[in-house]
């Protein structure tokens, strides 16, 4: 990315979903954001945030509003970074049809996933997770899960780039980025920042 692309603002996708947290993670780091509701916001963004919240509501919501093609066209120019539901959207399929609940996912990162994965017992919890590959974000890093999607088949131009003991949490393919946990909700900015150097 030239020098220019770095002034401009990263989108949150603002549909539904924790996208205020991202906001403020960003703006930690200096760095703008604009809310991104219907295809025009995401002309002249630096990347994009595809935030965690509910995927059934997202599907919905991104059909509604005509953005199903638009952000499949950036992911093609842009780093898009999905957390959670917003990796569940990112994914190229869903593991079980019931899990996937109508759920029709954006098919960018070539992995699949099952939706609320860890089951409804343990299904939010806190763990460190191994970061490596990621310049900059490489290391432990504390994670919030919370009714996670796990990763269940990654594709070749897929880097596994974070786990949780040998489970897959983070991938990422070139500058699409796909975390099962919530960075935005800890204090830590290193994944955030790590994706602003994805450019
Ligand atoms: N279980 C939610 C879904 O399937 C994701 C939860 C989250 O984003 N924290 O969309």
């Amino acid at each position: 990315m030239s020098d220019g692309a770095r002034d401009l603002p990263v989108g949150l996708l603002s549909l539904q979903g924790d996208y205020a947290k991202h906001e403020a993670a960003f703006r930690a780091l200096g760095c703008a954001t604009r809310y991104v509701r219907r295809p025009a916001e995401l002309e002249g963004l630096r990347g994009l945030v595809i935030p965690g919240g509910e995927s059934t509501t997202m599907t919905r919501l991104i059909d509604r509003v005509g953005l199903r093609g638009p952000l499949r066209d950036f992911a093609a120019h842009h780093p898009v970074m999905g957390t959670c539901a917003g990796l569940i959207m990112l994914a190229g399929d869903l593991a079980d049809e019931v899990a996937a609940h109508g759920v029709q996912p954006l098919g960018l990162l070539d992995c699949t996933v099952r939706r609320n994965g860890y089951g409804t017992q343990v299904d939010s919890f806190d763990a460190p997770v191994v970061i490596s590959g990621l310049p900059g974000a490489d290391g432990t890093y504390p994670a919030v899960f919370i009714r996670a999607p796990r990763i269940v088949r990654t594709g070749p131009g897929v880097e596994v780039v974070g786990r949780h003991g040998d489970e897959p949490v983070a991938i990422r393919q070139g500058r699409l980025l796909g975390l099962t946990f919530h960075p935005e909700l800890t204090e830590d900015l290193r994944l955030h920042r790590a994706f602003l150097d994805l450019a």
